[in-house]
């Protein structure tokens, strides 16, 4: 009898399904990802002289760490894209960084870049990882997990080899990638008390963070045409943020970049690139 020849339709689509998994769970790439920050990904996320390390090593969260040297000793800034999974002209902008600095070495300065904080998070989309039941969802929000703890959940692990590596290598100053569904001034001009945080650049209370943003707002808005889209200032970063931490703990500059997901991303990667274009030059860090 050949009865088992009923079941071959089934033994294939269990093949076919059981591959589609391994693909997936191998490539790990984020399918919206743009195809440019795609093809950087390919090119020099497992490959690239320019890893200094891993972050999380060893864990399913580790992600790597770039580091760029320039040809003469200077400030040194850190960048971090994808702390928020469902910000994405923040890790798409640290991609096309990494490319850029990988290209054209740096004159002055050295830049480390970790562009996909929350890797889980910026893989699904999403705003953070789950924390276990009966714990405080920001404990996945890697934004809320400053300065870090070695011992807690994966984002705080992940805050506190961030805090390291600022101690470590006398971060001058730190620079985090996000976006905010809503315009700032939207909501100012409606005189409602929730203040979107889309077109600001939030910046620790300090002198040479404000002098900094200063000059960015300046320079961003001469280039935009009056309304929603233009540049607003926020001071003082959100507790437990990177931003936060830099100024709290180590009284360095720290900024959080807010482009608006209602404009086109490539227009956000834009302003996110011409932002961090702006710190790094005032920070004394020449491309
Ligand atoms: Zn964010």
């Amino acid at each position: 009898m050949l009865k088992p020849k009923i079941y071959r339709p089934l033994q294939a689509l269990s093949i076919v399904i059981l591959m589609q998994l391994a693909i997936n769970c191998t490539s790990r790439i984020p399918e919206y990802l743009t195809s440019e920050a795609k093809e950087i990904r390919s090119s020099y996320f497992h490959s690239s002289e320019n890893i200094d390390g891993l972050m999380l090593s060893g864990t399913i969260n580790e992600t790597p760490l770039f580091r760029f040297q320039g040809d003469e000793a200077g400030p040194t800034a850190l960048i971090i894209g994808g702390t928020h999974g469902n910000e994405p002209a923040g890790f798409e902008a640290a991609h096309r960084l990494i490319k850029q600095f990988s290209d054209s070495p740096l004159k002055t300065g050295e830049i480390f870049i970790i562009p996909e904080a929350n890797k889980i998070a910026d893989q699904k989309n999403n705003r953070r990882i789950k924390a276990p039941r009966g714990v405080d969802i920001e404990m996945g929000n890697l934004n809320r997990c400053y300065p870090g703890n070695s011992h807690g959940l994966p984002m705080e692990k992940m805050a506190f080899e961030i805090t390291t590596l600022i101690k470590t290598h006398d971060i001058d100053v730190v620079i985090d990638l996000h976006e905010s569904p809503v315009f700032h001034l939207e909501y100012i001009e409606a005189n409602s008390q929730y203040h979107g945080l889309g077109q600001t650049l939030i910046y620790t209370p300090n002198e040479e963070a404000s002098w900094i943003a200063l000059m960015l707002v300046d320079e961003m808005n001469e280039a935009i045409p009056p309304g929603l889209e233009q540049f607003s200032l926020a001071a003082g970063p959100v507790q437990h943020s990177a931003a936060w931490s830099a100024g709290e703990f180590f009284g360095i500059p720290g900024f959080t970049t807010e482009t608006c997901k209602k404009l086109p991303l490539e227009t956000r990667i834009d302003y996110q690139l011409k932002m961090v274009g702006i710190i790094l030059r005032e920070a004394g860090i020449s491309p």
